[in-house]
């Protein structure tokens, strides 16, 4: 009797301290972890993270898309596959605000999103979508927010360097759209600091 109790003592607090570790949010670097909903443990690349500054934020200007559409697209331009390093989905070919991590993420490769000489250096998210035309989902600003959260501190990223695709690009270019707000992503990324 004594070591039933004992037993289911030790598992309520095994319990508790899931609970608690849960909700501190925190967790091992690169260990997998739920992240505000998201399993970071599929973001954690195969090789030593580089020394990335910025990160920089795409809309596909199309309806649908996910990381392998986009591969396939971008292999037909003669690149050596998906320019991204992450795609957040819509609902169209993958789940709306599913996070994928590209082969060149995993592989902490250059880029192949933005002009030459940020490609070595930003992190590239697209997000699947129009957002000149629409807003993106709650779900895919959820994902993205999640996202960059993690990725700020994982490669030591002020969240003033998550920048969008035309603010690098001398504004030549509306990516990543009007109705994505940047400025409300970065407000949200500050208060965690
Ligand atoms: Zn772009």
């Amino acid at each position: 009797m004594t070591r039933l109790v004992a037993a289911l003592c030790l598992t309520q607090a095994v319990f508790a301290l899931g609970v608690l570790a849960l909700r501190a949010g925190g967790g091992m670097p690169g260990r997998s972890q739920r992240f505000s909903g998201q399993d970071t443990g599929a973001w954690v690349p195969g090789e030593p993270i580089r020394p990335w500054t910025h990160i920089i934020i795409h809309h596909s200007a199309s309806a649908s898309g996910s990381a392998s559409h986009f591969d396939r697209a971008h292999r037909l331009k003669g690149w050596d596959g998906l320019g991204y390093h992450f795609v957040v989905g819509n609902g169209s070919l993958t789940e709306d605000g599913r996070v994928e991590a590209g082969e060149r993420w995993m592989r902490q490769q250059d880029g192949a999103h933005a002009k030459p000489e940020w490609n070595a250096r930003a992190i590239g998210v697209c997000l699947v979508g129009n957002f000149d035309e629409g807003k993106p989902s709650e779900e895919q600003l959820a994902a993205l927010e999640d996202l960059c959260r993690w990725l700020c501190r994982e490669c030591g990223i002020p969240p003033d360097r998550v920048v969008g695709h035309g603010e690098t690009h001398g504004n030549a270019t509306r990516c990543p759209g009007r109705l994505l707000d940047l400025g409300d992503l970065r407000r949200r990324l500050e208060g965690d600091r």
